[in-house]
């Protein structure tokens, strides 16, 4: 059977439906599916993705047939309509819109009034007996296929169309008259001839033929590329393209055009929501040019039209059982659905909009879970303003999306890619209105202020998709972008000025007003409870701090899985005792080792030398006392403070497993290096600049990364270990005896041998005792070990025989596995992920080729040994949705993620346990 290229729809029936977005672009199915529902759709027929699929990998050529195909459904639409394209009695108006298989809006083009040309004019007048709207209509059209199919940029027409409002002096395109368009009709073919030397074209099939390859091309220019870049959309062949009869909603004050929601998408309450312009075409609505009104005046405009919109919205959200987002034009008084998609939403509306449909019944628990996208979760947690705050309000605008947002003013995307990225500066974007091409500056902002447009304009609905914070159509700001500045009021806010602005009320505020931290609650703990009630594996969080540890408590962590003990050594008043510790460890082990070669020369010499050595024995000891005491001081004053750390924590986590893992970094990031610091160290130590200098030489490192570090430096400087497992074990026996439900699991890192492993874990066990001993308690506590090192995952059998769990460190185990420095990857990796080389950042997203292969070969090799083996991870993957569905599937028992991931991962882990069962070889 010979390949179909095109999809009729129209009369209540259509070839397509909407399970074909694949092929048939999301609008093209979704057009289908509301003429098949009985919904009036104006008839057309859908160019399929693969022709834009063979488009490109044909050097641009269509396929065979493809031609004839369109010809046919063509003169079909014709028959159906009664009206022929260019027709000078009748003349059929068609859009030609692009439509891919996942919503990009505003990134591909879009021309409206195909088919007009001067006898179509002519022939269009006498039909509609509106002669006005003729030529607004050729006017437009003018615009669109100039910019869009010629690129002829817009602004050429806007200013010959702003040069006659002035002159009119009339502030909206609608009080032009027809012989003011007319002229301006010409006037714009002037343009066009002069920008493109050819003439407008008058054959209205080389205007289709031309606005579809016109489309097709469209999938690939910048905005669109950018679009699919930033949303990590892949695997799609391309667009489709939509030939859609005209439906006019500038047909005079009986029409309208409007952009609706069946729910509030910034909000997510169960309410209508949208916005409509009386005589005016769609892009007047979604470019934001002119303000419209709230849908609820509808109502009173046009009272059954009006009833009718709301059947259909419902229908439509009854049907797809999720928010659409509609368009849809009245011709006078007669309603047309031109488009349904799902309503793109602010997290915080997925989540009540998740909520709420299954307590209305629309869907099930397991639905609502899948509904909402876990990365998202943090926007949630984002600072709002603080109630409490002084707030000096200089307007308000439209609420568009929600968030608080602080920032210096730009009036530019490039300004604020500029700024955001290459000074490190928080910017709002400040726009008239934003446009696709400013969807760059718009994802660095920390929000997006414009004056015109509505709640769905271009920035209201790209800024709810990127969860950023916005304020729409504040018209009270005059923004003038040549002096880089606005005025509202008698204010003048210039470039570079701090605002904060409120996408919740529409406040828009001078200077910078402080946040409060928010808490999870409401419909959030709702979905956060379902799924719970979903997941299999626990989530866990990495705090060093009891502050962090309460935090990630408070948003559902099921104990620590990582507590790394060196950030506690960064404190001012602590890092000084961490630098001598570590300055003069070397020297103590050089004299212990020669104390120790002489004592055992003196046991084995005979009588008449022994004196000489007694003699060398008290001099080395008279010089190790210096250098041991500086090392002890320095470990006595860390104990305690260690202590307090891990009390504090044990007492913020009571009832929950706390895993501390052993110093583990490179000394050389506790090194002094600079002179001052080395200057201050050797006036503490009471030793030369000199001999600070050399004792920092004589410690650094080539490969700091597999150098002294983890494990390492346990065994060659065991006291500073058994001053952490002290400070652990005698903090769990203080707390205890407070009624502290304490389960301390000590965790030591970098093993790579189980030698390694079992003599460390001889000292815990042997400290344990001492301390439980003295302190008259008894801690239940683990020993186990981080896997972080190809070797561990291929000996982890015989690890687990003596570890009582695992947790994977595979920020290491993704450095070792690809030979990637974790602190140089920012030099090459950004281009390798261009290039297509790696899909994904590994150190963000695990690499399941590789490194999660020997994630795979540590848990079976562990449980073959120790079946019930405790195994997780703490590398900073744990916190990555994608990674966490991995875990999932490789049978661990929890993740463990920064405080504010602990919501992200609980919903990852319900969302990869709905999805795919444990995998059976791996339990
Ligand atoms: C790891 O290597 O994954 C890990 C958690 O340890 P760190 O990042 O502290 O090296
Ligand atoms: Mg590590």
């Amino acid at each position: 059977m010979a390949p179909k290229y095109v999809y009729f729809f129209g009369n209540g029936s259509a070839d397509g439906k909407s399970d074909m977005k694949h092929l048939l672009g999301g609008k093209g199915a979704n057009l289908a599916e509301m003429t098949n529902l009985g919904i009036p759709v104006p008839p057309g027929f859908t160019i399929t993705t693969e022709v834009c699929d063979a488009y490109y990998k044909n050097n641009k050529k269509y396929p065979d047939g493809l031609a004839k195909e369109i010809e046919q459904n063509l003169s079909r639409l014709e028959k159906l309509m009664g009206a022929k394209l260019g027709d000078p009695a009748n003349p059929l108006l068609v859009s030609v819109r692009s439509g891919a298989a996942a919503s990009m809006p505003g990134m591909m083009d879009t021309v409206l009034n195909l088919g007009l040309t001067p006898d179509a004019v002519a022939g269009l007048i006498k039909k509609t007996n509106n002669e006005r709207f003729v030529w607004d209509a050729y006017r437009r059209f003018i615009t669109m296929f100039g910019d869009v199919v010629m690129g002829v940029e817009r602004h050429y027409f806007e200013e010959i169309l702003d040069a006659y409002k002035k002159k009119a002096r009339i502030k909206s395109d609608t009080e032009l008259t027809s012989d003011q368009l007319k002229k301006i009709v010409e006037e714009f073919k002037s343009v066009y001839k002069k920008k493109t030397r050819e003439n407008f074209p008058t054959d209205p099939k080389v205007q289709l033929q031309k606005a579809i390859e016109a489309v097709f091309a469209s999938w690939n220019n910048p905005r669109a590329v950018k679009y699919r870049q930033l949303y990590e959309i892949k695997g799609l062949l391309g667009t489709a393209v939509n030939i859609q009869t005209m439906v006019f909603g500038n047909m005079g004050n009986h029409s309208a055009t409007g952009v609706c929601f069946t729910r509030n998408p910034s909000t997510g309450e169960n309410k209508f929501y949208g916005e409509f312009l009386i005589n005016a075409q769609g892009e007047d609505v979604v470019a934001g040019i002119r303000t419209p009104e709230p849908i609820a005046h509808l109502e009173k405009e046009m009272p059954a039209v009006y009833k009718q919109l709301v059947a259909y919205k419902n229908t439509l959200e009854n049907h797809f059982k999720d928010v659409q987002d509609i368009e849809f034009t009245i011709q006078e008084n007669r309603l047309f659905m031109l488009q349904t998609r799902t309503g793109k939403r602010t997290t915080h509306a997925a989540v009540k909009i998740a909520v709420d449909m299954v307590k209305e019944g629309l869907i099930d628990k397991k639905v609502a879970i899948a509904r909402v996208n876990p990365s998202e979760l943090d926007q949630l947690l984002h600072p709002t303003f603080d109630p409490k705050a002084k707030k000096q309000i200089i307007a308000t605008g439209l609420p568009a999306s929600p968030g608080a947002a602080t920032g210096r003013v730009v009036f530019n995307a490039e300004d604020a890619e500029k700024w955001a990225l290459e000074k490190k500066e928080k910017v709002i974007l400040v726009r008239k209105e934003t446009s696709p091409e400013d969807i760059g500056g718009m994802h660095v902002s920390r929000g997006i202020l414009t004056t015109r447009g509505g709640m769905t304009s271009h920035a209201a609905v790209v800024a709810r998709g990127m969860g950023k914070c916005c304020v729409a159509g504040c018209g009270a700001l005059q923004v003038d972008y040549k002096s880089q500045s606005f005025k509202v009021n008698s204010k003048l806010i210039k470039k570079g000025d701090y605002i904060s602005i409120d996408g919740s009320t529409g406040e828009v505020m001078l200077g910078m007003v402080p946040t409060i931290e928010p808490g999870l609650s409401g419909d959030f703990a709702t979905l956060m409870q379902w799924a719970d009630e979903a997941r299999k594996l626990k989530i866990r969080t990495n705090a060093d701090t009891p502050a962090d540890a309460k935090k990630a408590r408070e948003l559902g962590a099921e104990g620590i899985g990582l507590c790394r003990t060196e950030h506690m050594f960064f404190g001012e008043c602590r890092i000084d005792s961490v630098r001598q510790m570590i300055l003069s460890a070397p020297d103590v082990k050089i004299f212990k080792a020669k104390i120790a070669g002489l004592e055992k020369e003196l046991q084995k010499c005979a009588s008449n030398k022994t004196d000489a050595l007694r003699k060398e024995l008290m001099q080395v000891r008279k010089e190790l006392k210096e250098p041991m005491n500086l090392y002890t001081s320095a470990l006595k004053k860390l104990l305690p403070m260690q202590r307090r750390d891990f009390e504090q924590i044990f007492t913020a986590m009571d009832g929950l497993p706390v895993t501390i893992r052993l110093l583990d970094p490179p000394l050389h990031e506790f090194l002094p290096q600079e002179e001052h610091n080395q200057k201050d160290m050797a006036k503490q130590m009471k030793i030369s600049l000199k001999e600070v200098q050399e004792k920092v030489s004589a410690l650094h490192e080539l490969n700091p990364m597999l150098g002294h570090r983890g494990c390492r430096l346990g065994i060659t400087y065991p006291e500073i270990y058994d001053m952490q497992i002290q400070a652990i074990i005698e903090a769990a026996c203080n707390v205890k005896k407070k009624g502290v439900a304490v389960y301390p699991e000590i965790m030591l890192p970098i093993i790579s041998t189980v030698q390694e492993f079992d003599l460390l874990k001889d000292s815990v066990h042997g400290i344990a005792k001492a301390v439980m001993q003295k302190k008259n308690a008894q801690i239940e506590y683990l020993v186990g070990t981080m896997i972080e090192l190809p070797r561990a995952t291929l000996i982890a059998d015989k690890i687990a025989k003596q570890a009582e769990f695992f947790s994977f460190g595979t920020n290491d185990l993704t450095q070792m596995t690809f030979g990637f420095s974790r602190d140089d990857v920012g030099s090459f990796v950004p281009e390798y992920l261009e290039k297509g080389i790696l899909e994904k950042d590994p150190f963000q997203v695990i690499d399941q080729e590789g490194t999660g292969q020997l994630v795979e070969i540590g848990i079976k090799k562990g449980r073959s040994t120790r079946p019930q083996l405790k195994i997780g991870i703490c590398g900073e993957h744990g916190g990555d949705p994608q990674t966490i569905s991995f875990c999932h599937n490789v049978g661990m028992n929890y993740v463990s993620c920064s405080p504010f991931r602990v919501p992200i991962a609980r919903l990852a882990a319900a969302q990869a346990s709905l999805q795919q069962p444990i995998s059976r070889a791996t339990v």
